[in-house]
């Protein structure tokens, strides 16, 4: 890494842990052992696979518990497998994920797909909830979702079309503006990419991403097929409000 990449990852690693806790932290996503942290082997990383919170059947009947469970224990447990491969001996080993995501350019495959990954499905495990939606989520959010799409619907409405139009793999996404907290927006990226990857998705995409939707076929293809428009409306009916507000900045 250059002396311009360096000072990049670390000013946007600094104000993420000065300001408030790192997405990837409040998420339990691990981190990568570093050069001063004696008792760590080098050349080998640390992140892990977070707990679900809740049992492989728990969403059902919006998310069966097949689907669940390969999608937890064989897709997620291999982006968390492949990432720490991809770090070792890199030179970003030992960096937080959020600065592993924020150095990456489009040529760093291995470490885009499975950052990525890794991070998209912690965060959507984190934000769903075996309780249908309630209502109590943080007056916060609750504000920010009014002035900045004029109403829950209107957010959950841009979260649908922006899950449905996106076309092939990828993730929809409830974003809080880096500069302007309490502006929220709605965004799509493809495959594992996400608003942090800062090198590689368009300026109007990054921010701190809050709540994200898989619309990968494996994601929902067992209890849904090709109806990615119903699975959307049956996983937004089962956010837990109470968990995004918390990853708020
Ligand atoms: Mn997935």
């Amino acid at each position: 890494m250059d002396k311009r990449t360096f000072l990049k990852v670390g000013s946007i690693a600094g104000v993420g842990v000065i300001a408030t806790p790192l997405v990837s932290t409040l998420l339990g996503c691990g981190r990568a052992p570093g050069p001063t942290e004696s008792s760590a082997d080098n050349s080998t990383s640390g992140f892990t696979l977070p707990e679900l919170g809740f049992a492989f059947d728990a969403l059902e009947p919006a998310v069966d518990q097949e689907t669940m469970r390969i999608h937890h224990g064989k897709h997620h447990a291999g982006y968390v497998r492949k990432l720490n491969a991809a770090l070792t001996n890199h030179p970003l080993s030992g960096q937080s994920l959020e600065a592993v995501l924020a150095a990456l350019t489009a040529s760093d495959t291995g470490l885009r797909n499975n950052g990525g990954g890794h991070f998209n499905h912690a965060l959507f495990w984190k934000v769903l909830s075996p309780a249908e939606a309630h209502n109590d989520k943080a007056d916060l959010l609750a504000e920010r979702i009014q002035t900045s799409f004029g109403g829950h619907e209107a957010m959950l409405e841009a979260l649908t079309k922006a899950a449905g139009t996106r076309f092939g793999s990828g993730w929809a996404w409830l974003v809080q503006d880096a500069n302007e907290p309490d502006r929220l927006f709605v965004a799509s990226t493809p495959n594992q990419d996400n608003p942090l990857m800062t090198g590689i998705v368009e300026s109007d995409v990054q921010g701190r991403p809050i709540l994200g939707i898989d619309v990968w076929e494996h994601a929902y293809y067992l209890n849904y097929q090709n109806r990615r428009t119903d699975y959307v409306t049956a996983v937004l009916s089962r956010i837990n409000w109470k968990a995004v507000a918390g990853l708020m900045a």
